[in-house]
């Protein structure tokens, strides 16, 4: 025992504790949680308060409350589901437990006169108020079990193991932390200051004392979370870090700036590059002139005019004899790139390649075959130019559009494709979804930033109002007045399941009735069930302005851009995050005439509601409504679900704890280069459930 004492906890694995078996071992590994260390930092989601009991005459639904009475009947029911209902009396009231899955045995226990103590959340039931499935205990009269001494944590739900059970484990765990054999892997002078030791952080989130201030911890403020939370984004930064540097420990082509090719590219576009596009561009060549891999990230609102500096960004590796692959998160958007390189590209004499997930049989042979014998110099696609079955002949540079949508396995991926022993392909990502400061210092601390912050010249602001969808007629008037003047217009339907069946139906339905509506109207529909042939015939038909009102999906929110467009009307607007709204909203305003959004919504409108479309129509700048959006949904609607799942915060909560980064950032820097011993610790203690970091 004096062994285990001293070995460090995260060297004890959890089957050397009490009433652990293989097969509970086997089930706490499924967690990831391997180690009494593990358990240690399988922190409790919430707490409840078990240091009193409540009479019962006083409780109260949707409540955790712990009763003690007396059991005075026990019957099993047939309702709609048959359960046991067993009706428990003090002196001030009755209530009734209910158990919709009980043994024989357990019947038999609950038998009246039984002293019994529930744990468990009030609710209103057919009976009057009732408890389901609480914990509980029976004893005899005259030795009731001692209340509990703290409150009790709530863990995260897990199959097949119980509240107690991890609670048990976690005092085990708990028990066994002497101060020895737990490393506090922070420096001291690297940790903010008001700062408390590891270990009583720990013991008091697993067990906060009786009097501990229960909202504090709710609203994940109490030092001690702030504490754990500090370690674990620091930890994920160091993780970030640590892919960086290894990724730039390989060899890159170095690709000297292609001043002559650059000149004839920019000699055949009818505009002049942006201050802010030229500085990008700088940045960029600066990069992919050194012999390790590029990992940038070019930030611009929509409309700001990333696709030039991609393609700059592309001829610096075709120029080099290098290939470049271009991949964008949808179909449409890959064919609005396919188009525009081929406009630039093709009078330059460069050869491009094609590749999409719908594209089949001979073509697609075709094009695997012009990648991996390097005849096509650049590859332009979706998701699909990363399947396994893609071999380029000399990739050299990567280029990805809206990376937001990717997550970091997929920039992973990529990074391992062009791979050919020791060197790897630099990378380019360009977002359209401006990141917020804090966000891109945590979520992105692999990447350098570049950040176009000027539109070209000449684009009005557009204009956005928000109308109710009891005034629909007004709208459809005001449409039909913009198309008689030769202008074209967007209806856009939002759904709120993310169905592209779904959605599709609801854009055909709201096409039928707008053409009915206005019969003089030329109406094209799109949405993301049409084939790409079809999809490419109504665009380009609302291009040439053969089409006067397009009904679409969410599918146009990237890329679409039809300058004589300047109406759009977006129904249900609430359902949008802001930033989706902003992009849709960015496909106005793309030429001269002034233009108009307006967010037809559904009455009634939530608080969130009134506050989101309010911000719409205030700002046209898409960095303010990134950070609005962030305040108001957080990272995970912000960055995209994935990308936030992947970073599996267990205690830190990145909006929460936005003020801790500056500090984690620095840190971190120090960290690595005068501790970098400590970071695999830190990993470990952190990240050794998710893999995403232990293959690179
Ligand atoms: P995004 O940043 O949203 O990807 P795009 O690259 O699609 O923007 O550019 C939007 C439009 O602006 C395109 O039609 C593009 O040709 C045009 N554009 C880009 N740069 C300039 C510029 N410097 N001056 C004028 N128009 C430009
Ligand atoms: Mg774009």
């Amino acid at each position: 025992m004096a062994i285990t004492l001293s070995k460090p906890l995260d060297k004890v694995p959890v089957i050397e504790l009490h009433g652990v078996g293989q097969s509970l071992a086997d089930k706490l590994a499924k967690l990831s949680l391997r180690t009494v260390q593990d358990l240690l930092f399988h922190l409790p989601l919430r707490y409840i308060d078990r240091t009193r009991i409540t009479p019962i005459g006083s409780i109260r639904p949707l409540t955790d409350v712990v009763i003690e009475g007396e059991v005075r009947a026990s019957d099993i029911v047939f309702g709609k589901r048959r359960s046991l209902m067993c009706r428990v009396q003090d002196g001030t009231g009755t209530v009734t437990l209910r158990f919709f899955h009980f043994s024989a045995a357990q019947k038999n226990n609950l038998k009246p006169g039984t002293r019994i103590r529930c744990y468990g959340e009030v609710r209103r039931g057919s009976s009057g108020f009732e408890i389901y499935h609480p914990e509980y205990h029976l004893f005899s009269k005259g030795e009731p079990a001692p209340l509990e001494q703290s409150l009790t944590a709530i863990y995260p739900a897990t199959e097949g193991l119980t509240q107690q059970r991890m609670r048990s484990l976690a005092n085990q765990a708990l028990a066994m932390m002497t101060g020895h054999n737990l490393a506090e892997l922070v420096p001291e002078e690297l940790r903010p200051q008001s700062d408390i030791a590891l270990a009583d952080a720990l013991r008091y989130l697993h067990q906060p004392p009786v009097n501990a201030p229960i909202d504090l911890l709710a609203a994940g403020k109490h030092p001690a979370q702030q504490r754990l939370a500090f370690e674990e984004l620091l930890t994920h930064h160091l993780s970030l870090l640590r892919l960086r540097h290894k990724i730039q420990r390989h060899h890159a082509p170095v690709l000297e700036t292609p001043d002559k090719l650059h000149g004839d590219f920019l000699d055949q576009l009818p505009f002049e590059l942006t201050g802010a596009q030229q500085r990008v561009r700088d940045e960029v060549c600066t990069d992919l002139a050194k012999p390790y891999p590029m990992l940038r990230l070019v930030q611009g609102d929509v409309g700001s005019g990333k696709t030039v500096v991609a393609a700059l960004a592309a001829l610096a590796a075709i120029d080099a004899g290098k290939q470049v692959a271009v991949m964008a998160p949808t179909e449409i958007l890959a064919e609005q790139h396919r188009n525009n390189f081929e406009s630039w590209l093709k009078p330059l004499g460069i050869r491009l390649a094609w590749l999409t997930g719908k594209l089949k049989g001979k073509g697609r042979e075709v094009q695997l075959a012009a990648i991996a014998d390097g005849s096509a110099q650049i590859a332009i696609g979706t998701h699909a130019l990363f399947q396994d079955e893609v071999q380029f002949h000399d990739l050299g540079l990567v280029i990805i559009d809206e990376q937001h949508r990717f997550g970091v396995h997929q920039r992973l991926a990529l990074r391992e494709k062009g791979r050919g022993g020791n060197v790897v392909p630099h990378q380019l990502i360009m977002t359209a979804t401006p990141i917020p400061r804090t966000l891109a210092m945590s979520a992105y601390a692999d990447l350098d930033c570049s950040i176009i912050d000027e539109l070209p010249p000449g684009r009005t602001p557009v204009n956005t109002v928000a109308v109710a969808n009891t005034r629909r007629n007004d709208v459809i008037q005001r449409v039909r007045d913009a198309c008689k003047e030769g202008r074209q217009a967007y209806w856009v339907c939002t759904l709120v399941e993310e169905s592209e069946l779904l959605e599709a139906q609801a854009a055909e339905a709201a096409a039928d009735e707008l053409h009915m509506l206005l019969p003089e109207l030329n109406i094209g529909l799109i949405h993301g069930r049409l084939k790409p042939k079809e999809k490419e015939q109504v665009m380009a038909e609302f291009k040439s302005g053969s089409i006067d009102l397009l009904v679409a999906t969410t599918v146009i929110e990237v890329g679409v851009d039809v300058p004589n467009a300047s109406l759009m009307i977006i129904e249900n607007p609430e359902r949008l995050g802001l930033a989706q709204l902003h992009q849709l909203r960015g496909r106005v305003g793309r030429g001269k005439i002034a233009s108009h959004c307006v967010l037809l919504y559904s009455t009634p409108l939530s608080n969130a509601g009134v506050e989101r479309l309010k911000i719409m129509r205030e700002t046209n700048d898409g960095f303010k409504i990134a950070e609005k959006d962030l305040q108001l949904r957080g990272p995970g609607e912000v960055l995209g679900t994935r990308q936030t799942g992947e970073m599996n915060l267990r205690i830190a909560d990145l909006q929460r704890d936005s003020e801790l980064l500056t500090q984690i950032k620095f840190s971190a820097q120090k960290l690595s280069s005068d501790n970098p011993e400590l970071v695999p610790a830190l990993i470990q203690r952190w990240l050794s459930g998710s893999e995403q970091f232990g293959s690179v």
